[in-house]
C-alpha cells in the first residue's frame, strides 16, 4: 500500500515558498513556530484527470484560515491555484490529492510571533478511497465553541481532537468518529460534513461552529438542481434513528455511505446513489 511508503522517503518534487525542492529536501527546523503552538493551516485537494476541483475556492480558504489565525498567506489565489498546478504536472499525475500549507516559521520562539516569516508548501501524492464501508461511533471529543476557538479556519490546531477522535474509534473496530457540537448536535466526523436522508429531502447540520466544506456545498447545490429539498438546520442525535440513509463528504471521503452509526444500521439508499453518481460525472465527466 502506497501509505506504507513514509511520507518524508519518496521521489518527486514540493513546491516550497515559490520554488520546486526535492521531496526528501522539504524540511523544516525543529524550532518552527507551527510545530510547537499549532500556526499552521492547509487545505486538502483533489485532482481528477489533470484538473484541481474548485482549485480558486480551496486557496480562498488557505488564505481566509490563515487570517483567522491572524497572518497572511503571501501569495494570491491565483499564484497559488498556478503554484498548485505546476505541482501536480511536475508531479506527472492526473488523479491525485493536493496538500497546501501556510505556518509560522522559526524567526521567534514563543506564544507571540508576529515577526516569524510565513511559509508556505504545496505537495501532492496518489490516494485513493478515503473510506471503505464506513462505520461511525461517538466521538470523545466535542467541535468546539466559535468562543473557544477559530473553529472556521482549517486549521492544523483543530485537528488534535480529530485525531484523537478516530484513534478512539479506531480501537473500537470503527472507521471513524461522529463529533457533536459543544451544544450535543450532530455536527461532522474527523474529517468530513455529515448528511441524513430523511423521507426524501437531504438534512444536515448547520455549519456554525466547523468548516462549511467545499464538497458539502457542492453537494447542497447538487441535490436542488435533482429538486431535492435541503434543510440546514441544528439535528439531534436522537434524528439519527429517523434517517434511512447517512452518507459524508470532504474532499478525501467526496461521497462516502454510512453503513452505521454505533448500533444503527442503514443501506446504501437510492438518494446517496444519485448523489454520488451526480459527484462522479462533475468531477471526472
Ligand atoms: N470537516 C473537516 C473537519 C474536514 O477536515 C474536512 C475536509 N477538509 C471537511 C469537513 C470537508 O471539507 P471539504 O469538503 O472542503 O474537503
Amino acid at each position: 500500500m502506497a501509505d506504507l511508503v513514509p511520507f518524508d522517503d519518496r521521489d518527486g518534487w514540493i513546491w516550497f515558498n515559490g520554488e520546486f525542492v526535492p521531496w526528501r529536501e522539504a524540511k523544516i527546523h525543529v524550532l518552527t513556530h507551527a510545530l510547537h503552538y499549532g500556526s499552521c493551516v492547509f487545505e486538502g485537494e483533489r485532482c481528477y484527470n489533470g484538473k484541481i476541483f474548485k482549485s480558486r475556492e480551496h486557496s480562498q480558504r488557505l488564505i481566509d484560515s490563515a487570517r483567522m489565525l491572524g497572518f497572511e498567506v503571501p501569495y494570491t489565489v491565483e499564484e497559488l491555484d498556478a503554484a498548485k498546478a505546476a505541482t501536480v504536472a511536475k508531479m506527472g499525475f492526473k488523479d491525485c490529492y493536493v496538500r497546501p500549507l501556510a505556518w509560522r516559521g522559526s524567526e521567534q520562539m514563543g506564544v507571540s510571533a508576529q515577526r516569524a516569516r510565513i511559509h508556505v508548501a504545496i505537495a501532492c501524492w496518489e490516494w485513493g478511497a478515503y473510506y471503505r464501508d464506513l462505520k461511525l461511533t461517538r466521538a470523545i471529543y466535542d467541535r468546539p465553541a466559535p468562543n473557544t476557538a477559530p473553529v472556521h479556519a482549517k486549521a492544523a490546531g483543530l485537528y488534535m481532537i480529530c485525531t484523537l477522535s478516530k484513534h478512539a474509534a479506531e480501537a473500537k473496530g470503527f472507521g471513524d468518529a461522529l463529533m457533536l457540537d459543544y451544544r450535543g448536535y450532530v455536527a461532522e466526523t474527523t474529517g468530513a460534513n455529515i448528511f441524513l436522508v430523511i423521507d426524501g429531502a437531504l438534512h444536515t447540520p448547520l455549519p456554525d461552529c466547523f468548516l462549511n466544506g467545499i464538497t458539502r456545498q457542492t453537494v447542497i447545490a447538487m441535490a436542488k438542481e435533482r429538486g431535492i429539498p435541503v434543510f440546514e438546520r441544528h439535528i439531534l442525535p436522537e434524528e439519527l434513528r429517523s434517517a434511512q440513509e447517512v452518507f459524508v463528504t470532504g474532499t478525501a471521503a467526496e461521497i462516502t455511505p454510512v453503513h452505521a452509526i454505533d448500533d444503527l444500521v442503514y443501506q446504501t439508499g437510492p438518494i446517496t446513489r444519485l448523489l454520488m453518481d451526480d459527484f462522479h460525472r462533475l468531477t471526472r465527466g
